[in-house]
């Protein structure tokens, strides 16, 4: 068995952003309130053991919501995953709380200190307005995010951006190429672009989301396109498992993938997740997939 990522949920169902197609709302609750529990510390031990087992060397903290609404909550995941000498410690975040200053440089340093490698911030665009239709319709300004490419890389961390291709944004050769600059300009380590998806409607537990999703999507075709371009554009530098690739764009690096889990023939998984309740599950739709 093969295991690509080791997702862990930090923090609870509470978000500071607006997405319309917030993956929180898509997908079933599985015990994640808007009031964060303290995680349980043993099960998270013997998930950590299966990760090593199974030779992960990704630990990602993630949310339902938005994990550094819940600062100490991240701290206190990185000294329990220290032990297990994951090489890789990822933290994905909207961006927000860290570029509103709710996260400051001594918080990030301590993090770095403990073993986080990587800070991924989701984006749907380079553009500044774009992101904020979609991330905070409600505020005037999104974040300065060159800066906080910049805040990051001065603590030590690599940044990845990890990009969600919605229909008319990230979807066309132009706009990736507008991403592929803005990584090259900021140093950038690592690109992501994923469509976003539209789950099983029979699991879905938001069917406004749903129905924008649905509205939203990149059409198969407009993909298929796109990764043609940068197959014959860019130099393939590995398979992931599951058909994600990595390509390197003159010297920006950039993983083409998709959204939710894939199980192309059973055998593999591509992740395991941690809940804060203990459970362990390996798929973020079915109730069924799980292992603790
Ligand atoms: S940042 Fe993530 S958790 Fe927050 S609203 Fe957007 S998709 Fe949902």
């Amino acid at each position: 068995m093969r295991i690509q990522t080791f997702s862990i949920l930090a923090g609870s169902a509470a978000c500071n952003a607006r997405c319309p197609f917030c993956v929180s709302r898509m997908t079933p609750a599985q015990g994640m309130g808007r009031k964060p529990a303290e995680p349980h510390w043993r099960n998270l031990r013997k998930a950590c053991l299966l990760a090593q087992q199974a030779g992960v060397s990704t630990a990602m903290l993630t949310g339902k919501g938005e994990p550094t609404l819940f600062p100490d909550q991240v701290t206190a995941y990185l000294q329990a995953l220290e032990p297990f000498r994951f090489p890789f410690i990822e933290l994905q975040t909207n961006g927000i709380p860290i570029a509103d200053g709710d996260i400051d440089d001594g918080l990030l340093r301590r993090w770095y200190d403990l073993g986080l490698s990587t800070v991924i911030v989701s984006v749907v665009d380079t553009e500044a307005e774009s992101n904020r239709l979609v991330y905070l319709p409600h505020r005037e300004r999104y974040i300065d995010l060159p800066a906080l490419v910049a805040r990051l890389h001065a603590i030590g961390f690599s940044v990845r951006l990890g990009g969600i291709a919605l229909r008319d944004r990230l979807d066309h050769p132009a706009a990736l190429q507008r991403l592929l600059a803005f990584g090259r300009e900021h140093r950038v380590e690592q690109l992501t672009l994923r469509p976003v998806t539209t789950p099983d409607p029979a699991t879905v537990q938001d069917q406004e989301v749903f129905a924008w999703t649905r509205a939203h999507a990149v059409p198969d075709e407009r993909w298929q396109a796109l990764a043609a371009w940068v197959r014959e554009h860019g130099r393939l530098l590995m398979h992931l498992v599951h058909g994600a690739a990595v390509f390197d764009l003159d010297g920006q690096n950039l993983c083409l993938s998709n959204c939710l889990t894939v199980r192309p023939d059973g055998s593999d998984l591509r992740q395991l997740i941690f809940f804060p309740d203990g459970h362990l599950r390996y798929d973020w739709q079915y109730e069924g997939a799980i292992l603790l």
